[in-house]
Protein backbone atom coordinates (compact mmCIF):
# COMPACT_ATOMS: atom_id res chain seq x y z
CA UNK A 1 0.00 0.00 0.00
CA UNK A 2 1.42 3.59 -1.10
CA UNK A 3 2.70 5.44 1.93
CA UNK A 4 1.63 8.78 2.30
CA UNK A 5 4.17 10.70 4.11
CA UNK A 6 5.41 14.83 5.71
CA UNK A 7 7.10 17.70 4.33
CA UNK A 8 9.80 19.19 6.47
CA UNK A 9 12.77 20.65 5.82
CA UNK A 10 11.71 20.46 1.95
CA UNK A 11 12.30 16.25 2.35
CA UNK A 12 9.64 13.45 2.43
CA UNK A 13 9.74 12.34 5.95
CA UNK A 14 7.90 8.48 6.77
CA UNK A 15 5.75 9.13 9.36
CA UNK A 16 6.90 7.65 13.05
CA UNK A 17 3.49 7.99 15.51
CA UNK A 18 2.37 4.49 14.39
CA UNK A 19 -1.50 5.43 13.70
CA UNK A 20 -1.93 5.81 9.73
CA UNK A 21 -5.84 6.63 8.40
CA UNK A 22 -6.89 5.17 4.67
CA UNK A 23 -7.05 7.17 1.80
CA UNK A 24 -9.68 6.15 -0.78
CA UNK A 25 -10.86 6.47 -4.04
CA UNK A 26 -14.25 7.57 -3.52
CA UNK A 27 -15.24 6.77 -6.92
CA UNK A 28 -14.20 2.84 -6.79
CA UNK A 29 -14.54 2.88 -2.97
CA UNK A 30 -11.10 1.07 -2.63
CA UNK A 31 -8.48 2.04 0.03
CA UNK A 32 -5.39 3.98 -2.54
CA UNK A 33 -2.79 4.88 0.02
CA UNK A 34 -2.30 5.08 4.11
CA UNK A 35 -1.27 8.51 5.51
CA UNK A 36 0.93 8.62 8.41
CA UNK A 37 -0.83 10.81 11.30
CA UNK A 38 1.36 13.01 13.05
CA UNK A 39 2.53 13.45 16.83
CA UNK A 40 3.16 16.14 18.93
CA UNK A 41 7.01 15.43 17.98
CA UNK A 42 6.19 15.31 14.75
CA UNK A 43 4.40 18.74 14.55
CA UNK A 44 7.07 20.22 16.69
CA UNK A 45 9.82 19.22 14.14
CA UNK A 46 7.91 20.95 11.00
CA UNK A 47 7.33 23.90 13.16
CA UNK A 48 11.09 24.02 14.20
CA UNK A 49 12.12 24.06 10.72
CA UNK A 50 9.53 26.80 10.18
CA UNK A 51 11.02 28.59 12.83
CA UNK A 52 14.63 27.83 11.84
CA UNK A 53 14.03 29.12 8.02
CA UNK A 54 11.98 32.41 9.61
CA UNK A 55 15.27 33.84 10.83
CA UNK A 56 16.48 34.29 7.18
CA UNK A 57 13.11 34.02 4.87
CA UNK A 58 11.59 37.26 6.54
CA UNK A 59 14.82 39.34 5.29
CA UNK A 60 14.96 37.71 1.63
CA UNK A 61 14.63 40.88 -0.60
CA UNK A 62 11.28 41.10 -2.10
CA UNK A 63 12.34 40.89 -5.45
CA UNK A 64 13.87 37.31 -4.60
CA UNK A 65 10.76 36.72 -2.89
CA UNK A 66 8.77 37.74 -6.06
CA UNK A 67 10.62 35.67 -8.32
CA UNK A 68 10.55 32.40 -6.76
CA UNK A 69 6.42 33.26 -6.40
CA UNK A 70 6.55 33.65 -10.13
CA UNK A 71 8.18 30.10 -10.52
CA UNK A 72 6.39 28.49 -8.11
CA UNK A 73 3.21 29.88 -10.32
CA UNK A 74 4.88 28.55 -13.44
CA UNK A 75 5.75 24.85 -11.88
CA UNK A 76 1.80 24.82 -10.67
CA UNK A 77 0.57 25.74 -13.98
CA UNK A 78 2.88 23.64 -16.13
CA UNK A 79 1.52 20.39 -13.85
CA UNK A 80 -2.23 21.85 -13.39
CA UNK A 81 -3.16 18.40 -15.13
CA UNK A 82 -1.26 16.39 -12.66
CA UNK A 83 -2.39 18.65 -9.88
CA UNK A 84 -6.47 17.65 -11.00
CA UNK A 85 -6.11 14.22 -11.37
CA UNK A 86 -4.90 13.52 -7.85
CA UNK A 87 -7.88 16.22 -6.36
CA UNK A 88 -10.37 13.30 -8.51
CA UNK A 89 -8.41 10.24 -7.56
CA UNK A 90 -8.90 10.88 -3.93
CA UNK A 91 -11.61 13.96 -3.93
CA UNK A 92 -13.77 12.27 -6.57
CA UNK A 93 -15.16 15.88 -8.52
CA UNK A 94 -14.77 15.57 -11.95
CA UNK A 95 -11.83 16.26 -13.98
CA UNK A 96 -13.42 19.53 -15.31
CA UNK A 97 -14.15 20.77 -11.87
CA UNK A 98 -10.79 19.62 -10.33
CA UNK A 99 -9.28 21.66 -13.46
CA UNK A 100 -11.45 24.68 -12.42
CA UNK A 101 -10.44 24.63 -8.43
CA UNK A 102 -6.31 24.53 -10.00
CA UNK A 103 -7.20 27.45 -11.94
CA UNK A 104 -8.52 29.65 -8.62
CA UNK A 105 -5.59 28.25 -6.82
CA UNK A 106 -3.48 30.15 -9.10
CA UNK A 107 -5.56 32.58 -9.31
CA UNK A 108 -4.47 33.43 -5.49
CA UNK A 109 -0.56 32.35 -5.95
CA UNK A 110 -0.99 35.31 -9.00
CA UNK A 111 -2.03 37.44 -6.22
CA UNK A 112 0.72 36.70 -3.74
CA UNK A 113 3.40 37.52 -7.22
CA UNK A 114 2.17 41.47 -6.88
CA UNK A 115 3.94 41.23 -3.50
CA UNK A 116 5.93 44.64 -3.74
CA UNK A 117 2.68 46.53 -4.29
CA UNK A 118 1.00 44.45 -1.52
CA UNK A 119 4.04 45.50 1.30
CA UNK A 120 4.17 49.05 0.44
CA UNK A 121 3.64 50.68 3.90
CA UNK A 122 2.41 54.25 4.27
CA UNK A 123 4.36 57.23 4.87
CA UNK A 124 3.59 61.36 6.45
CA UNK A 125 6.58 63.94 5.97
CA UNK A 126 6.34 66.53 8.29
CA UNK A 127 4.18 65.47 10.66
CA UNK A 128 5.69 67.87 12.96
CA UNK A 129 8.89 70.24 12.59
CA UNK A 130 12.00 67.71 11.36
CA UNK A 131 9.69 64.54 12.15
CA UNK A 132 8.46 61.73 9.53
CA UNK A 133 6.02 58.76 10.59
CA UNK A 134 5.78 55.58 8.54
CA UNK A 135 4.40 52.86 8.75
CA UNK A 136 5.57 49.37 7.62
CA UNK A 137 3.97 45.78 7.65
CA UNK A 138 5.87 43.15 9.42
CA UNK A 139 5.27 38.83 9.14
CA UNK A 140 4.32 37.51 11.99
CA UNK A 141 6.43 34.68 12.39
CA UNK A 142 5.70 30.49 11.62
CA UNK A 143 1.45 30.32 10.82
CA UNK A 144 0.07 27.67 9.92
CA UNK A 145 -2.94 25.88 8.25
CA UNK A 146 -5.66 23.78 8.52
CA UNK A 147 -7.42 22.90 5.22
CA UNK A 148 -10.74 21.03 4.66
CA UNK A 149 -11.12 18.05 2.14
CA UNK A 150 -13.58 19.54 -0.18
CA UNK A 151 -11.23 22.10 -1.85
CA UNK A 152 -7.43 20.38 -1.11
CA UNK A 153 -5.56 22.44 -3.49
CA UNK A 154 -7.14 25.98 -4.00
CA UNK A 155 -7.77 26.18 0.06
CA UNK A 156 -3.93 25.86 0.85
CA UNK A 157 -3.43 28.12 -1.68
CA UNK A 158 -5.62 30.84 0.00
CA UNK A 159 -3.03 30.89 2.63
CA UNK A 160 0.49 29.61 1.86
CA UNK A 161 1.33 32.07 -1.32
CA UNK A 162 -0.08 35.32 0.66
CA UNK A 163 1.68 34.14 4.12
CA UNK A 164 5.31 33.28 2.30
CA UNK A 165 5.10 36.61 0.36
CA UNK A 166 4.88 38.19 3.72
CA UNK A 167 7.43 36.73 4.95
CA UNK A 168 6.20 34.14 7.09
CA UNK A 169 7.27 31.05 7.48
CA UNK A 170 4.07 27.84 7.05
CA UNK A 171 2.84 24.60 8.41
CA UNK A 172 0.09 23.12 6.48
CA UNK A 173 -1.94 20.86 8.09
CA UNK A 174 -4.40 19.21 4.90
CA UNK A 175 -7.34 17.51 5.09
CA UNK A 176 -6.67 13.40 5.67
CA UNK A 177 -9.28 12.66 3.68
CA UNK A 178 -7.61 14.21 0.03
CA UNK A 179 -3.88 14.70 1.01
CA UNK A 180 -1.86 14.16 -2.36
CA UNK A 181 -2.94 17.45 -4.30
CA UNK A 182 -1.36 19.30 -1.72
CA UNK A 183 1.67 17.08 -0.42
CA UNK A 184 2.16 17.32 -4.56
CA UNK A 185 1.86 21.36 -4.50
CA UNK A 186 4.42 21.33 -1.93
CA UNK A 187 6.94 19.64 -3.97
CA UNK A 188 6.36 22.03 -6.54
CA UNK A 189 6.75 24.98 -4.10
CA UNK A 190 10.18 23.27 -2.85
CA UNK A 191 11.01 23.02 -6.55
CA UNK A 192 10.44 26.64 -6.98
CA UNK A 193 13.63 27.29 -5.04
CA UNK A 194 12.49 28.29 -1.60
CA UNK A 195 14.38 27.37 0.94
CA UNK A 196 14.18 24.17 3.26
CA UNK A 197 11.53 25.27 6.28
CA UNK A 198 9.12 27.90 4.35
CA UNK A 199 6.90 25.76 4.05
CA UNK A 200 6.62 22.17 5.93
CA UNK A 201 3.11 20.00 5.98
CA UNK A 202 2.16 17.82 8.21
CA UNK A 203 -0.35 15.44 7.90
CA UNK A 204 -2.73 14.68 10.50
CA UNK A 205 -5.95 14.69 12.89
CA UNK A 206 -7.05 16.59 15.93
CA UNK A 207 -3.42 15.88 17.55
CA UNK A 208 -1.81 17.93 15.04
CA UNK A 209 -4.09 20.47 14.97
CA UNK A 210 -4.29 21.03 18.36
CA UNK A 211 -1.08 20.74 18.84
CA UNK A 212 -0.40 23.77 16.29
CA UNK A 213 -3.36 25.27 18.41
CA UNK A 214 -1.03 25.37 21.48
CA UNK A 215 2.43 25.49 20.17
CA UNK A 216 4.30 28.63 21.36
CA UNK A 217 6.05 29.42 18.42
CA UNK A 218 3.22 29.21 16.10
CA UNK A 219 1.61 33.32 15.74
CA UNK A 220 -1.41 32.73 14.26
CA UNK A 221 -3.78 29.95 12.38
CA UNK A 222 -6.18 29.70 9.54
CA UNK A 223 -8.75 27.27 9.60
CA UNK A 224 -11.05 26.20 6.44
CA UNK A 225 -13.55 23.82 7.60
CA UNK A 226 -16.80 22.91 9.37
CA UNK A 227 -18.84 25.56 11.39
CA UNK A 228 -18.22 23.03 14.96
CA UNK A 229 -14.55 23.27 14.57
CA UNK A 230 -14.13 25.90 13.30
CA UNK A 231 -15.83 28.17 16.60
CA UNK A 232 -13.29 25.27 18.26
CA UNK A 233 -10.16 26.45 16.64
CA UNK A 234 -10.93 30.24 17.16
CA UNK A 235 -11.29 30.03 20.73
CA UNK A 236 -9.09 27.99 21.30
CA UNK A 237 -6.12 29.50 19.31
CA UNK A 238 -7.56 33.08 20.85
CA UNK A 239 -7.14 31.85 24.00
CA UNK A 240 -3.57 31.13 22.83
CA UNK A 241 -2.92 34.54 22.06
CA UNK A 242 -2.51 33.46 18.55
CA UNK A 243 -3.86 35.64 15.47
CA UNK A 244 -7.17 32.84 14.24
CA UNK A 245 -8.89 33.04 11.38
CA UNK A 246 -11.83 30.06 11.03
CA UNK A 247 -13.77 29.84 8.30
CA UNK A 248 -17.26 27.75 8.82
CA UNK A 249 -19.76 26.03 7.03
CA UNK A 250 -22.71 27.87 4.91
CA UNK A 251 -26.70 27.07 4.51
CA UNK A 252 -26.64 29.25 0.65
CA UNK A 253 -29.63 30.65 -0.30
CA UNK A 254 -30.30 31.96 -3.91
CA UNK A 255 -33.68 33.74 -3.97
CA UNK A 256 -35.78 33.91 -7.52
CA UNK A 257 -38.35 36.45 -8.21
CA UNK A 258 -41.08 36.48 -10.35
CA UNK A 259 -39.64 38.50 -13.45
CA UNK A 260 -36.48 36.43 -13.41
CA UNK A 261 -35.25 34.48 -16.53
CA UNK A 262 -36.55 30.78 -15.72
CA UNK A 263 -33.87 29.16 -17.66
CA UNK A 264 -30.93 31.01 -16.09
CA UNK A 265 -32.06 30.51 -12.94
CA UNK A 266 -32.78 26.84 -13.31
CA UNK A 267 -29.05 26.14 -14.73
CA UNK A 268 -27.62 28.34 -12.77
CA UNK A 269 -29.53 26.36 -9.65
CA UNK A 270 -28.54 22.79 -10.93
CA UNK A 271 -24.66 23.84 -11.46
CA UNK A 272 -24.65 25.51 -7.98
CA UNK A 273 -26.92 22.99 -5.93
CA UNK A 274 -25.64 19.43 -7.93
CA UNK A 275 -22.00 20.66 -9.08
CA UNK A 276 -18.77 19.16 -7.09
CA UNK A 277 -21.54 17.18 -5.53
CA UNK A 278 -22.83 20.05 -3.47
CA UNK A 279 -19.47 19.34 -1.17
CA UNK A 280 -18.63 23.09 -1.89
CA UNK A 281 -19.22 25.70 0.97
CA UNK A 282 -20.92 28.04 -1.50
CA UNK A 283 -23.15 25.65 -3.34
CA UNK A 284 -26.44 26.28 -3.46
CA UNK A 285 -28.55 24.47 -0.46
CA UNK A 286 -32.04 26.37 -0.67
CA UNK A 287 -33.87 27.89 -3.65
CA UNK A 288 -36.11 30.30 -2.01
CA UNK A 289 -38.87 30.72 -4.86
CA UNK A 290 -41.07 34.21 -4.45
CA UNK A 291 -44.77 34.02 -5.52
CA UNK A 292 -45.79 32.21 -9.27
CA UNK A 293 -41.97 31.74 -10.59
CA UNK A 294 -42.38 28.70 -7.78
CA UNK A 295 -43.71 25.91 -10.39
CA UNK A 296 -42.15 26.81 -13.61
CA UNK A 297 -38.90 27.12 -11.93
CA UNK A 298 -39.13 23.48 -10.14
CA UNK A 299 -40.01 22.25 -13.21
CA UNK A 300 -37.21 24.00 -15.18
CA UNK A 301 -34.45 22.36 -12.35
CA UNK A 302 -35.81 18.91 -12.37
CA UNK A 303 -35.95 18.55 -16.20
CA UNK A 304 -32.35 19.41 -15.75
CA UNK A 305 -31.57 17.57 -12.95
CA UNK A 306 -32.76 14.19 -15.17
CA UNK A 307 -29.82 15.22 -18.33
CA UNK A 308 -27.40 15.00 -15.48
CA UNK A 309 -24.15 12.23 -16.08
CA UNK A 310 -23.51 10.93 -12.39
CA UNK A 311 -19.84 8.87 -12.63
CA UNK A 312 -16.56 8.12 -11.88
CA UNK A 313 -14.56 11.90 -12.45
CA UNK A 314 -12.33 10.62 -14.82
CA UNK A 315 -14.84 9.55 -17.05
CA UNK A 316 -15.31 13.14 -19.43
CA UNK A 317 -19.04 12.43 -19.92
CA UNK A 318 -19.40 12.61 -16.24
CA UNK A 319 -20.48 16.23 -14.68
CA UNK A 320 -20.66 15.17 -10.89
CA UNK A 321 -18.62 12.30 -8.78
CA UNK A 322 -19.34 10.80 -5.39
CA UNK A 323 -19.16 11.80 -1.90
CA UNK A 324 -16.05 11.96 0.12
CA UNK A 325 -16.96 8.81 2.13
CA UNK A 326 -19.46 6.19 2.48
CA UNK A 327 -20.45 7.63 6.09
CA UNK A 328 -20.63 11.09 4.22
CA UNK A 329 -23.01 9.44 1.47
CA UNK A 330 -25.27 7.69 4.12
CA UNK A 331 -25.80 10.85 5.95
CA UNK A 332 -26.70 13.31 2.90
CA UNK A 333 -29.25 10.16 1.69
CA UNK A 334 -30.49 10.42 5.28
CA UNK A 335 -31.98 13.72 4.63
CA UNK A 336 -34.48 12.95 1.96
CA UNK A 337 -36.08 10.66 4.75
CA UNK A 338 -36.18 13.06 7.42
CA UNK A 339 -37.64 15.78 4.73
CA UNK A 340 -39.98 13.70 2.93
CA UNK A 341 -40.92 12.60 7.22
CA UNK A 342 -41.59 16.03 7.58
CA UNK A 343 -43.62 17.23 4.99
CA UNK A 344 -41.85 18.12 2.38
CA UNK A 345 -41.98 16.71 -1.47
CA UNK A 346 -39.43 14.80 -2.84
CA UNK A 347 -39.61 15.88 -6.77
CA UNK A 348 -36.60 14.04 -7.56
CA UNK A 349 -34.98 11.29 -5.30
CA UNK A 350 -31.25 10.09 -5.47
CA UNK A 351 -31.26 7.38 -3.65
CA UNK A 352 -33.07 5.89 -6.90
CA UNK A 353 -30.20 6.74 -9.44
CA UNK A 354 -28.57 3.78 -11.04
CA UNK A 355 -24.97 4.02 -10.29
CA UNK A 356 -23.52 0.51 -11.26
CA UNK A 357 -20.29 0.54 -9.10
CA UNK A 358 -18.94 0.18 -5.49
CA UNK A 359 -17.85 3.95 -4.80
CA UNK A 360 -20.03 6.68 -2.56
CA UNK A 361 -22.34 7.77 -5.18
CA UNK A 362 -25.62 9.08 -4.52
CA UNK A 363 -27.68 10.79 -7.41
CA UNK A 364 -29.07 14.49 -7.03
CA UNK A 365 -32.40 15.13 -5.07
CA UNK A 366 -35.09 18.19 -5.19
CA UNK A 367 -37.31 18.38 -2.21
CA UNK A 368 -40.11 20.52 -2.11
CA UNK A 369 -42.38 23.01 -0.17
CA UNK A 370 -39.75 22.72 2.33
CA UNK A 371 -40.15 24.88 5.52
CA UNK A 372 -37.48 26.24 7.77
CA UNK A 373 -38.47 24.10 10.99
CA UNK A 374 -37.67 21.09 9.10
CA UNK A 375 -33.74 19.05 9.52
CA UNK A 376 -33.31 19.55 5.52
CA UNK A 377 -33.43 23.02 6.06
CA UNK A 378 -31.71 23.94 8.80
CA UNK A 379 -28.45 21.54 8.54
CA UNK A 380 -25.78 21.99 6.28
CA UNK A 381 -26.14 18.98 4.37
CA UNK A 382 -22.89 19.16 2.05
CA UNK A 383 -24.26 17.04 -0.31
CA UNK A 384 -26.40 17.35 -3.39
CA UNK A 385 -29.35 17.79 -2.16
CA UNK A 386 -31.40 20.83 -3.14
CA UNK A 387 -34.66 22.33 -0.93
CA UNK A 388 -37.34 24.81 -2.41
CA UNK A 389 -38.38 26.68 -0.10
CA UNK A 390 -41.82 28.85 -1.08
CA UNK A 391 -42.68 32.40 -0.02
CA UNK A 392 -45.07 34.98 -1.76
CA UNK A 393 -42.73 38.04 -1.13
CA UNK A 394 -39.13 39.51 -1.71
CA UNK A 395 -39.09 40.51 1.90
CA UNK A 396 -39.97 36.96 3.41
CA UNK A 397 -37.25 35.61 1.24
CA UNK A 398 -34.85 38.23 3.02
CA UNK A 399 -35.77 37.57 6.10
CA UNK A 400 -35.24 33.83 5.80
CA UNK A 401 -31.19 34.20 4.88
CA UNK A 402 -31.44 37.10 7.93
CA UNK A 403 -32.70 34.57 10.18
CA UNK A 404 -30.41 31.63 8.97
CA UNK A 405 -27.45 30.68 11.14
CA UNK A 406 -25.02 31.12 8.19
CA UNK A 407 -24.17 33.88 6.23
CA UNK A 408 -21.51 32.58 3.80
CA UNK A 409 -22.86 33.74 0.02
CA UNK A 410 -26.47 34.37 -0.89
CA UNK A 411 -27.80 35.22 -4.63
CA UNK A 412 -30.80 36.53 -6.36
CA UNK A 413 -32.13 36.33 -9.46
CA UNK A 414 -33.91 39.01 -11.59
CA UNK A 415 -34.14 40.98 -14.11
CA UNK A 416 -35.20 44.16 -11.77
CA UNK A 417 -32.29 46.57 -10.80
CA UNK A 418 -34.06 48.02 -7.95
CA UNK A 419 -34.60 45.00 -6.36
CA UNK A 420 -31.28 43.40 -6.66
CA UNK A 421 -29.72 46.63 -5.11
CA UNK A 422 -31.91 46.42 -2.63
CA UNK A 423 -31.20 42.98 -2.29
CA UNK A 424 -26.84 43.78 -1.63
CA UNK A 425 -27.84 45.77 1.26
CA UNK A 426 -30.51 43.64 2.74
CA UNK A 427 -28.80 40.07 2.38
CA UNK A 428 -27.16 39.04 5.49
CA UNK A 429 -24.10 37.32 3.90
CA UNK A 430 -20.75 38.04 3.11
CA UNK A 431 -20.74 37.44 -0.29
CA UNK A 432 -23.57 37.88 -1.96
CA UNK A 433 -24.36 37.15 -6.27
CA UNK A 434 -26.75 39.24 -8.62
CA UNK A 435 -27.73 36.63 -11.35
CA UNK A 436 -24.78 34.87 -10.16
CA UNK A 437 -24.96 31.44 -7.60
CA UNK A 438 -21.99 31.01 -6.33
CA UNK A 439 -20.44 34.60 -5.83
CA UNK A 440 -16.86 33.31 -5.16
CA UNK A 441 -14.35 36.37 -4.98
CA UNK A 442 -11.51 36.62 -7.54
CA UNK A 443 -8.49 36.60 -5.98
CA UNK A 444 -7.53 40.28 -5.76
CA UNK A 445 -10.63 40.59 -3.09
CA UNK A 446 -11.29 38.57 -0.19
CA UNK A 447 -12.92 35.60 1.08
CA UNK A 448 -15.43 35.11 3.69
CA UNK A 449 -18.75 34.57 5.17
CA UNK A 450 -20.65 36.22 8.46
CA UNK A 451 -22.34 34.81 11.45
CA UNK A 452 -21.50 31.33 11.82
CA UNK A 453 -19.75 30.93 8.36
CA UNK A 454 -16.37 32.26 10.29
CA UNK A 455 -15.01 33.39 13.21
CA UNK A 456 -12.39 36.17 13.57
CA UNK A 457 -12.12 39.58 12.43
CA UNK A 458 -9.96 39.79 8.66
CA UNK A 459 -11.34 37.32 5.86
CA UNK A 460 -9.34 35.37 3.75
CA UNK A 461 -6.93 35.40 0.65
CA UNK A 462 -6.45 38.96 -1.18
CA UNK A 463 -5.96 42.35 0.88
CA UNK A 464 -7.30 40.79 4.18
CA UNK A 465 -5.14 38.05 3.62
CA UNK A 466 -2.05 40.38 3.57
CA UNK A 467 -3.58 42.21 6.67
CA UNK A 468 -4.07 38.68 8.46
CA UNK A 469 -0.68 37.87 7.65
CA UNK A 470 1.92 41.16 8.53
CA UNK A 471 1.39 43.65 11.30
CA UNK A 472 2.01 46.99 11.57
CA UNK A 473 5.66 48.43 12.70
CA UNK A 474 4.83 52.51 12.95
CA UNK A 475 8.23 54.60 12.98
CA UNK A 476 8.58 58.08 14.16
CA UNK A 477 11.48 60.12 13.26
CA UNK A 478 13.46 62.91 14.22
CA UNK A 479 16.67 64.65 12.61
CA UNK A 480 18.35 67.42 13.59
CA UNK A 481 18.18 70.07 11.48
CA UNK A 482 20.75 70.14 8.35
CA UNK A 483 21.30 73.33 8.93
CA UNK A 484 23.44 72.49 12.07
CA UNK A 485 24.88 69.46 11.17
CA UNK A 486 28.72 68.26 12.09
CA UNK A 487 28.70 67.16 8.24
CA UNK A 488 28.95 70.08 6.00
CA UNK A 489 26.02 69.46 3.82
CA UNK A 490 26.80 72.89 1.92
CA UNK A 491 23.78 74.56 3.54
CA UNK A 492 23.79 78.64 3.10
CA UNK A 493 24.70 80.04 6.62
CA UNK A 494 23.70 83.32 7.83
CA UNK A 495 28.12 84.55 9.00
P1 LIG B 1 -13.87 19.49 9.05
O1 LIG B 1 -14.21 20.61 9.96
O2 LIG B 1 -14.32 18.12 9.42
O3 LIG B 1 -12.26 19.40 8.87
C1 LIG B 1 -11.51 20.52 8.54
C2 LIG B 1 -10.11 20.35 9.11
O4 LIG B 1 -10.21 20.29 10.54
C3 LIG B 1 -9.41 19.08 8.65
O5 LIG B 1 -8.07 19.39 8.36
C4 LIG B 1 -9.54 18.16 9.85
O6 LIG B 1 -8.45 17.28 9.97
C5 LIG B 1 -9.57 19.11 11.03
N1 LIG B 1 -10.38 18.60 12.14
C6 LIG B 1 -11.47 17.79 12.06
N2 LIG B 1 -11.95 17.54 13.29
C7 LIG B 1 -11.17 18.21 14.16
C8 LIG B 1 -11.18 18.34 15.58
N3 LIG B 1 -12.11 17.74 16.34
N4 LIG B 1 -10.23 19.11 16.15
C9 LIG B 1 -9.31 19.73 15.41
N5 LIG B 1 -9.25 19.63 14.05
C10 LIG B 1 -10.17 18.89 13.44
O7 LIG B 1 -14.40 19.90 7.59
P2 LIG B 1 -14.39 19.03 6.27
O8 LIG B 1 -15.43 17.98 6.39
O9 LIG B 1 -13.01 18.65 5.90
O10 LIG B 1 -14.85 20.14 5.21
C11 LIG B 1 -16.19 20.46 4.96
C12 LIG B 1 -16.63 21.66 5.77
O11 LIG B 1 -15.79 22.77 5.48
C13 LIG B 1 -18.03 22.12 5.43
O12 LIG B 1 -18.68 22.48 6.61
C14 LIG B 1 -17.80 23.32 4.54
O13 LIG B 1 -18.86 24.26 4.52
C15 LIG B 1 -16.59 23.90 5.16
N6 LIG B 1 -15.87 24.77 4.24
C16 LIG B 1 -15.95 26.11 4.45
C17 LIG B 1 -15.33 26.97 3.59
C18 LIG B 1 -15.39 28.44 3.78
O14 LIG B 1 -14.66 29.14 3.11
N7 LIG B 1 -16.22 28.95 4.67
C19 LIG B 1 -14.59 26.46 2.50
C20 LIG B 1 -14.51 25.09 2.33
C21 LIG B 1 -15.16 24.25 3.22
Amino acid sequence: MKQIPHLIDNDFVAGTSGRTTPVYNPATGQQTAQLALASIAEVDKAVASAKAAYAQWSEVSIARRTKLMFSFRNLVVDNATEIAARLTAEHGKVTSDAAGEVARAIENIEFACGLAEHLKGSHNEHASTGVDVYTVRRPLGVVAGVTPFNFPAMVPMWMVPNAVACGNTFVLKPSERDPSAPLFIAELFCEAGFPPGVLNVVQGDKIAVDRLLNHPDVEALSFVGSTPIAKYVYETGSANHKRVQALGGAKNHMVVLPDADIDLSADSAVSAAYGSAGERCMAISVVVAVGDVADPLVDAIKVRMEKLTIGDGTDSASEMGPLITREHRDRVASYIEAGAAAGARVIVDGREAQINNDGFFLGVSLLDDVTPDMSVYQDEIFGPVLSVVRVDTYHEAAKLIADNQWGNGAAIFTRDGGAARQFQQDADAGMVGINVPIPVPVGYHSFGGWKDSAFGDTTIYGPEGIHFYTRPKVLTTRWPDPAGSSVNLGFPTNN
